[in-house]
């Protein structure tokens, strides 16, 4: 008996020591960019119960899955900071509507791990959001709350400045302080000021940037920056339409106005979408240094499909207009994390969620459209290998991590 129970033991340390791998997942010699912490160069990383557990020149403990990155570049997931993904039902609609996406469909295969929703729910809607998306959904999903209680329904009810509430809205912000990012104003045609000084002064209470999506024609861009404080972000930055004064200047260069804006902290976000980027803004703006913060896709059912396709397009795109790529995954990534407040992403820090894109770099002659169709050419195009979300495979383009089939 007494020997019994010692052969049991030893077969226990046995397993536990011989059998047990260290780690879930590790990715070898891939080129990892990670621009928060200085990283640019071939590195081991390990995952361990979703996060990332070491990043190293060579690991060599066991783990249960490796997967071979050599000749690869690996970085923090993407984040896209503009995105409409309230799908649901209603005709024509974003909020609850077909207009929005479903993010888990489109975000993994361009490299996103986490997207916010550009206020297509307001503190009315949203709970329904969460419920029907954020909580279905593998992508993290966070959301800045339209000042418009119901989100965007359409202009009548959108632009209804009595359903504009500073305290409910800053109440559900408190409720979901992990969720909310912050206040959406966007699309109102009036020319008073409440509804924008009511999203400043919800995020005010809230302790939470303010994202100006424009579509504010009645405002001057001049006005609208002036009243936007430090860390607060404005997206559509190189669009060029009738309702919103361009960014550059009549004689080529940025506007003053909007230098002085950025060195007062205030945010420039891409927002691409169907018509917010075009070449005679960007291309200007970027030789003259002027990038933007971050690669909001303002992903929805027609932006995908028109000139934006999706982040590693984009990210493609500003390479051929003369960014590097470790500027471009610092874009999409550490600089979009720090503009939501959430440090924990967006970098690879030991013990912060695994969230990991590995993608290749093609060379070739591609094409890359603005909004107003024009196009120009570069030969470099990023594409996913892989998507890794808080630790797990979720993408995997080539079958990177699969095993031959058996003969
Ligand atoms: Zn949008």
């Amino acid at each position: 008996m007494k020997r019994r129970r010692i052969t049991v033991a030893i077969f226990l340390f046995l397993s536990n020591s011989l059998f047990a791998q260290k780690y879930e997942l590790i990715i070898k010699g891939g080129h990892v960019i990670d621009p928060a912490n200085g990283i640019n160069r071939i590195m081991d990383i390990a995952v361990s119960k979703g996060t990332i557990a070491r990043i190293a020149v060579t690991i060599k403990d066991s783990s249960e899955k490796v997967i071979n990155a050599k000749g690869l570049y690996v970085s923090p997931g993407f984040i896209d900071i503009h995105t409409h993904v309230f799908v649901g039902t209603q005709a024509g609609l974003f909020a609850n509507g077909v207009n929005s996406v479903s993010p888990d469909d489109f975000t993994f295969r361009s490299g996103v791990t986490t997207v916010v929703d550009a206020g297509t729910s307001g503190w009315r809607s949203f709970p329904l959001f969460k419920k029907q998306v954020i909580d279905q959904s593998r992508t993290r999903i966070l959301a800045f709350l339209n000042i418009a209680g119901e989100g965007m329904t359409g202009a009548e009810r959108e632009e209804n400045t009595e359903d504009m509430d500073a305290d409910s809205t800053a109440k559900m912000i408190r409720q979901f302080p992990e969720i909310i990012a912050g206040v959406k104003i966007g699309h109102y045609n009036g020319k008073e000021w409440m509804p924008f000084e009511t999203a400043l002064n919800a995020a005010g209470k809230a302790g939470k940037p303010l994202f100006v999506e424009c579509h504010l024609p009645q405002y001057t861009l001049q006005e609208q920056l002036s009243r936007m404080r430090p860390g607060d972000i404005i997206t559509h930055t190189f669009e060029n339409i009738s309702e919103r004064m361009p960014i550059i200047g009549e004689d080529g260069k940025v506007r003053s106005f909007v230098l002085d804006a950025r060195k007062k902290g205030i945010l420039f976000d891409l927002g691409h979408g169907g018509a917010g980027f075009w070449f005679d803004q960007a291309a200007p703006a970027v030789s003259q240094g002027f990038f933007p913060n971050s690669f909001g896709t303002d992903l929805h059912r027609f932006s995908m499909n028109s000139a934006m396709k999706d982040m590693t397009n984009v990210m493609s795109k500003f390479m051929a207009l003369g960014m590097t790529l470790e500027e471009v995954v610092q874009t999409a990534s550490w600089n979009a994390a720090r503009a939501i407040r959430h440090s924990d992403l967006g970098n690879l820090k030991e013990g912060n969620p695994a969230d990991l894109v590995i993608f290749s770099i093609r060379k070739g002659q591609f094409g890359f459209m603005d909004s107003a169709g024009k196009s120009i050419h570069g030969n470099k195009k990023l594409e996913t290998e892989m998507t890794i979300r808080a630790g797990k495979i979720v993408w995997d383009l080539n079958g990177l991590s699969a095993k031959k089939p058996e003969q």
